[in-house]
């Protein structure tokens, strides 16, 4: 049994099956290369999902979280830590908030969110108790847990996972007539991603997120962008929705927040909303640990020390211009934004992406029939090049 085979059948016998991944077994990463248990490199275009937009391993993260593991990694909230306050201090002043809520994963961080705004909606709006509703969009993917899978679209989600908490209406991505009509008295929030990648990188139209930032003001409904893939640079902004000049009202991030070091993730927003939590109202064990928050500060400096959300435009450009360049009859569509670009096909991306890893790059399809290629945001100019040759050999053989 070759160790590839062997470690596969290990996890595969004693691991739940809630995923389906290439079968390379990695064993090394550094920057934009991952290297597997044969001792075969590829360049990784998914980044964890965009959570190392810093690369892999980055030198700096590493010798924050060693240095910081041998200080001290967990108080509990129960007790205070010297890296919380330095950590919510430079990442509300990242998003030009007023505070922040730390948490862990992603799904905590949404889950915390619609926390927020279902008691700001109750204390400042009036919203009879019991009875707030938010909006969410087709297509959505905001994590697993049992509320969020509650206000899927995608059946694969949900199936048999039910009962599922009421309090949430879906309408079309981009649709703000859909949105005005399904705003009621009740109506305490809109939660989007600014682009669903998930359900396969796709963008609102142009003018959508300013107009409904307005319609959010005019009714006295919370924006909450879910930035946890989107934000940190992956779309050649700080945040996708700088690239419509909107300022959400409460952002949602993850990921990369902590460079793929460490899960840490948090809810940004005004003092008035966050303000709504009181002690014993939430909380979290790991949430705002002393190992995060010091790996999370670094993670910040090191995408504004590389100009990391610089690069994502450039690269993110030259990326997607080479990617409209394709010919190919099983390309539907190419877009993208930044370092976040997808190829549509009119047939099944897997063995697409089956067909690259032999080539030695990594790719996840998304949504069936769409190749994401979302690179670390350092990756160098030169690898972006050999990938994209990469792609065409690909397109030229199938
Ligand atoms: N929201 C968005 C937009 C995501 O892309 C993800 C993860 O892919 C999540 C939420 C959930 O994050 P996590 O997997 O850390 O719970």
């Amino acid at each position: 049994m070759s160790p590839t085979t062997d470690f596969i059948a290990r996890e595969d016998a004693w691991g739940a099956h809630n995923y389906h991944p290439l079968d390379l077994v990695i064993a090394e990463a550094k920057g934009a290369w991952v290297t597997d248990v044969e001792g075969n490199r590829y360049l990784d275009c998914l980044s964890a999902y965009s959570a190392v937009n810093q690369g892999h391993c980055h030198p700096r993260l590493l010798r924050t979280l060693v240095e910081q593991a041998s200080r001290v990694t967990l108080t509990s909230r129960a007790f205070r830590n010297d890296q919380l306050g330095g950590f919510c201090e430079d990442l509300a002043q990242l998003c030009g908030m007023e505070m922040v809520l730390p948490m862990n994963t992603g799904a905590e961080a949404v889950e915390t969110a619609i926390k927020a705004a279902r008691r700001w909606g109750y204390r400042t709006k009036g919203i009879p108790d019991g009875q707030a509703q938010i909006i969410a969009f087709e297509n959505n993917f905001h994590g697993r847990t049992t509320t969020i899978v509650g206000f899927s679209s995608e059946p694969a989600y949900r199936a048999q996972f039910g009962p599922f908490a009421p309090g949430f209406v879906l309408v079309p991505f981009g649709d703000l007539d859909a949105v005005r009509r399904a705003m009621n008295a009740n109506t305490c929030a809109v939660l989007i991603e600014p682009i669903q990648c998930e359900a396969g990188v796709l963008m609102p139209p142009d003018g959508f997120l300013p107009a409904l930032s307005a319609l959010c003001a005019e009714q006295q409904v919370l924006l909450m962008a879910d930035e946890i893939q989107t934000g940190l640079g992956r779309t050649g902004t700080l945040f996708a929705c700088d690239h419509e000049g909107v300022t959400p009202d409460v952002y949602i991030l993850g990921k990369a927040l902590s460079g793929g070091f460490y899960p840490v993730s948090a809810v940004v927003s005004r003092r008035e909303v966050l303000e709504v939590f009181g002690p014993g109202s939430h909380g979290s064990t790991f949430g705002g640990n002393p190992l995060g928050c010091a790996v999370a500060r670094e993670a910040m400096r090191v995408l504004h020390d590389e100009a990391l959300v610089e690069r994502s435009a450039t690269e993110g450009a030259w990326l997607l211009e080479q990617l409209r360049t394709l010919r190919h009859p099983a390309i539907k569509a190419v877009r993208g934004r930044g370092l976040m670009c997808a190829i549509e096909l009119h047939e099944a991306a897997r063995p697409y992406c089956e067909a690259l890893q032999t080539r030695g790059v990594l790719c996840k399809e998304t949504h069936s029939t769409v190749i994401r290629l979302s690179p670390p945001l350092v990756v160098a100019h030169d690898d972006l090049v050999w990938a994209v040759e990469q792609l065409r050999a690909v397109f030229d053989e199938q």
